[in-house]
Parts: structure tokens; sequence; C-alpha cells
């Protein structure tokens, strides 16, 4: 690929050749593409992008040779640079490179009854979040829809040659958890739901949007019409300890979250999950416990615990295995439904807020 930057409306153009990835076209104007071809063809060749991705065009076997060299060149909008495998097969990281720079990771997980798909939707992020990774490294850019997207079609079109072991053969679920805060990037990653939801077919309801709480942002989805699943980053019950953790706590403090929060569930009729971090003497006291509690059953969310996976960059740390489970035990005793992660990809650093940290230290 050659020098590259980003063209007019955020479309990433491949200098050595001028065309842009078909990825980088809204799935309605694909036409522009192809204009000589007629609309069947497009129509073919909309279904090879978004309902049976493939890794290269030559596999996409109906279109013409001619068809085929003029969307593929290049055909997905980043590089893969890296891909890296953990937990016996069954975790997968991908490092993405743009062609002006920016990297994008996305983690692949398979269970035996889902395979899941964890995305970036910012290159960087703004948040400075104390106990992220990514969060350490500051805001680089927005990812444009076709790149959000993009992630979700390339793990598509590798499980078709490459199942996880025991998994479907398929991305059945997406995670807004990879880099980035989406709700900071709200028209993008709507342009990728719709590509996800209406135009590849997947269910609302197997997508999550992940927030650290931009208020305005929860609203905005409430407007749009997918039953998507949100999941709220709350990591603390009050704000003193919250702003600690997560600046954007002083914008938008507890209360105001737990309000949008409550108008997703009403206005969706959805189950609001509630993320908190579990960090080692700072957010694991029984008090936390019991207030994170009384929050969850106040709008009948879903408490998600998930173990601080450590990073070089952040000073908190994973707290022993007896508390982490006192602390579950606590939330559940006071009556909230109360999962613990399991934790995938620790020894790839791409379990949450790890992602990002081996490539800008250099290390291969
Ligand atoms: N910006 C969004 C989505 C990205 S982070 C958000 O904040 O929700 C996805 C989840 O991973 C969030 O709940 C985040 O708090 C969590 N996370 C970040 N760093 C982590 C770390 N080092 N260990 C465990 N979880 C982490």
């Amino acid at each position: 690929m050659g020098e590259a930057g980003i063209g007019p409306g955020g479309v990433t153009l491949d200098h050595a050749t001028g065309v842009a990835s078909p990825y980088q076209v809204e799935p309605g104007d694909l036409t522009g593409l192809i204009p000589d071809e007629p609309a069947y063809r497009v129509d073919q060749l909309r279904e090879w992008l978004y309902e049976h991705p493939v890794l290269s065009a030559d596999l996409m076997t109906n279109l013409p040779k001619s068809v085929r060299d003029r969307i593929g060149h290049p055909l997905w909008p980043f590089e893969v640079e890296r891909e890296q495998r953990a937990d016996d097969g069954r975790t997968i990281k991908w490092l993405f490179r743009c062609p002006d720079g920016a990297a994008i990771e996305a983690v692949l997980m398979g269970y035996p009854r889902r395979t899941t798909l964890c995305i970036s939707s910012q290159a960087g992020c703004a948040m400075a979040c104390t106990f992220c990774a990514t969060g350490q490294f500051g805001f680089e850019r927005h990812l444009t829809g076709g790149e959000i997207f993009a992630q979700v079609a390339y793990a598509s079109a590798h499980l078709r040659d490459h199942p996880l072991p025991g998994s479907p053969d398929r991305v059945t679920n997406v995670v807004f958890m990879g880099m980035g805060e989406p709700l900071a990037n709200y028209p993008n990653v709507r342009d990728a739901i719709h590509r996800m939801v209406d135009v590849a077919g997947m269910s609302g309801r197997s997508v999550t949007v992940s927030t650290v709480g931009v208020v305005p942002g929860i609203d905005r989805l409430i407007e749009d019409p997918w039953p998507v699943t949100l999941a709220v980053s709350l990591h603390a019950a009050d704000d003193h300890l919250r702003e600690q953790l997560v600046p954007l706590d002083r914008r938008y403090p507890i209360d105001s979250l737990i309000d949008a929060a409550r108008r997703y569930r009403e206005a969706k009729g959805r189950r609001v999950s509630l993320e908190w971090t579990l960090m080692d003497g700072v957010n694991d006291s029984a008090d936390q416990a019991r207030a994170l509690a009384a929050i969850a059953r106040e709008i009948d969310a879903h408490v998600n615990v998930i173990p601080m996976n450590p990073t070089p960059l952040a000073p908190q740390q994973r707290p022993p295995d007896d508390r982490i489970r006192a602390f579950v035990d606590e939330v559940a005793r006071h009556g909230a439904t109360v999962t613990l992660r399991d934790t995938r990809g620790v020894e790839i650093d791409a379990a949450c807020g790890q992602l990002r940290v081996r490539a800008e230290r250099g290390e291969t």
C-alpha cells in the first residue's frame, strides 16, 4: 500500500492507487464504485462485503474479474500488522494498521455458544481513565464507520476459514469494549451499528455499546431504533472515588449517569449492565459493594465485575482471588444480579484495558 491519508468525508485513500476500500463507502453508495455495472452486481458486491465477508476479493466468485480488481485494491481499510493467539486458540487479537498510521485493535473470543468480537471505536482515547492503558496514550483520531464495521467483517471472513474450536463459526456478538469511547464518536458508531444490524443482518441485541458515561450520547442511542445492549462503566459508587478513576465523572456525575441508564432501560425495555473494574484497595470494599448493589437494584441493572488487568502504565492492581469472591458475594447478598467476567487474552495483552500497550512499547 502506498502513502495514504484521510480524504474528504474521512475516507481513507490509498495514494498509490487513489482508490478507497469499499468498506469506506456507505453500503448504499456502492454503485459509485462500479458505475458501469448492472444493479444486481451491486447487490452481489454488498452481500460479499456485509453478509458473507471474505478475506480477498478473488474469493467473490460470482463477480467478474474486472469488478474484483476494481474493489479489491485495497479490499480492507487497513493492513493486518499482527495476529496473536491465546487461551488454546480460543482468543485471537489483531492489530490492524490504517494507511495514515492509526492502529486499531480487535479481540475475538470463542465460547461454547457465542463468538464475541471486541472492537475499537477510536484510535486512542481522550477519556484518560487512570487504570486503562488506552487512556494513558491520549486521543489519536475517530475511526470511521467503515473502519469500525470492517473489524467485524474481517473477523467474520477469518472465521470462515479458521473457526475457533468449539464455538460458532461466525461473529454472534459484538462489544464496543476495545480502544476508544464509542459515545464520543457517536455518528460513526451509529453508522457502524447500522451496517451491522440493517445491512449485515446481525441482531441489535447482540451488539453491546460500553460507555464511560457520556450522558448525551446515551440519549442519542435512545433515539435510534436498535435494541442494542448498553453497558455503563461505573467502577465507583460515589463521585469522590469515581472522579479519581474516571475524569469524565466531573462532567457527568453518577446521579446523571444513573438517570440516563434508567431512561435507556425504560425506552428500550433492555436491561443495562454496570461494569465494575475491581481494583485492589480502591473499589473492592464491602461498602462499595453494598452501594453498587443498591444502584443496580434501583435501575434493575446487571453487574459485571472485571478484575483489574494490570498494565505497566497504571498503578492499580488486581485484588487477591478471595477478595474478588467476597466482593461479588457481597453484591449478590444485597440483591443484585452479578457475574464475574472471565479474563481472556491476558498473556497477549488482549484483555480489557490492555490493548495497545505492546505495540507502543515496540515489542513484537
Ligand atoms: N470507553 C468505553 C469502552 C472501552 S473500555 C468504556 O469505558 O466503557 C471497556 C471496559 O474495560 C470498560 O468497562 C473499562 O472500564 C474496562 N477496563 C479498562 N481498563 C481496564 C483494565 N486495566 N482492567 C480491567 N478492565 C479495564
